[in-house]
């Protein structure tokens, strides 16, 4: 049972909210691939895909995945390249690796199953608490609350939370009513109600409450308050960053360094360059981390653009440049077993940051004009790429 200093009971029995909200769930519930059989491997990889990511972006790479890893075994042996470049474009990269890392502990350890084990769940890398808790409820129907974002707004809104959001007692308070509020035994179909309510009709900043199926129990309806809650918590500054990254041609290949194997996007592979320093220019800064950074004086460069992105605390103006007529190269090379050149018609092949992706997308859309406009630049044919050793870039 429900006490009513938590959720108000303003026309109907407590006790009857679970069941108004799995009847609705029942008719209105969004036809999602993982829930045709509640596969646990589909169900975990949907999950971790939907951290940071909204349904209608994932969808398309959660089709893609499916095609290329069906199974735990078939991640858990994939290189991680492959598994990098396929997540390419959803960012947190650490998801990706974290779910390899996890299927090979399932594989060596699990007798290569999901576990059904809240705890040994959280054991693996990459899931906490509200992806076991989703895991169990949905995969397994075991009785775990899973409030997400969306589930955390509507209870804001029916227990009228004034706890800022994201503080501790918010959590505790949205962790409450999601315990108390489970119907035992229906715990997949109810967390789902609140994740597709939270979708469809509490939404963030008008909800649609004429159509919510418990808007007699809502206490931020009953007061006036649906845009007031949940509280939001206090902003951070957000960090304004200019960096610049360079696409050296050089006889019908590219050169790309990978990133280290930690920290932001680890593994990935990105255009050289870096955060302009303070007091330069893009183009001189990227000129002085070459040079820094690997031993390379640039010869002149050209504008390809600039691409703005954001992060949660940071936006970033990443300014991209074309160098087709480099210095001669020097002998040694610092960092050169991070560098490769790779054949322009290998680009594909990579897995990059989104915004390397497109810098990479406008010099090759910048080559398909010239090639139609009959200049000696051409797409050349695909080739093995060529790994950099100081050797081959003396010769590159
Ligand atoms: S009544 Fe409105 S604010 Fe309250 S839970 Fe329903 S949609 Fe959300």
């Amino acid at each position: 049972m429900v006490s009513k200093d938590i959720l108000p009971n303003r026309e109907k029995e407590p006790d009857t909210l679970s069941e108004e909200l799995l009847a609705w769930f029942a008719a209105n519930s969004r036809k999602l691939p993982w829930r045709i059989g509640y596969i646990p491997y589909q169900v975990w990889i949907s999950e971790i895909m939907l951290q940071q990511t909204q349904v209608k972006t994932m969808l398309a790479y959660y089709d893609r995945w499916m095609v290329r890893f069906p199974d735990i075994a078939s991640i858990a042996q994939a290189p991680e390249d492959d598994v990098l470049r396929l997540w390419e474009g959803l960012g947190y990269y650490a998801r990706a690796r974290n779910i390899q890392k996890a299927a090979r502990i399932m594989v060596s350890d699990l007798g290569g199953k999901v576990p059904r084990d809240f705890d040994v769940l959280r054991s693996l890398p990459g899931i906490g608490r509200y992806t076991a808790g989703a895991i169990m409820s949905i995969a397994f129907n075991a009785d775990y609350p899973a409030a997400d974002a969306n589930a955390g707004r509507i209870f804001a809104r029916l227990g009228d939370i004034a706890h800022p959001s994201g503080s501790k007692e918010f959590c505790d308070s949205v962790d409450r009513m999601a315990w108390q509020l489970l119907p035992r035994g229906r715990s997949r179909d109810f967390n789902q109600a609140l994740m597709d309510l939270g979708s469809l009709v509490c939404l963030a900043k008008e909800p649609l409450c004429v159509q919510c199926p418990i808007s007699g129990r809502c206490e931020a309806l009953y007061k006036g308050f649906t845009g007031l809650r949940p509280v939001k918590a206090g902003k951070k500054a957000v960090i304004q960053i200019a960096r610049a990254a360079v696409v050296m041609v050089r006889k019908g290949k590219v050169l790309i360094r990978r990133r280290p194997g930690t920290g932001l996007m680890a593994h990935l592979w990105e255009l050289p360059g870096g955060d302009v320093p303070s007091g330069m220019s893009p183009q001189k800064g990227v000129g002085r981390l070459w040079e820094d950074e690997l031993g390379i004086r640039l010869g002149p460069l050209e504008s390809l653009g600039v691409i703005k992105h954001s992060h949660t605390a940071f936006r970033v103006e990443l300014h991209a440049f074309l160098c087709n007529d480099p210095n001669p190269l020097p002998r040694a090379v610092k960092n050169a077993q991070q560098l490769q050149w790779v054949a322009i018609a290998e680009l594909e092949k990579p897995a990059f940051p989104s915004a390397h992706r497109r810098i990479i997308r406008a010099f090759l859309e910048r080559l398909r004009c010239a090639s139609q406009a009959d200049s000696p630049v051409a797409i050349p044919k695909a080739k093995k790429p060529l790994p950099v050793s100081t050797q081959d870039f003396s010769n590159a």
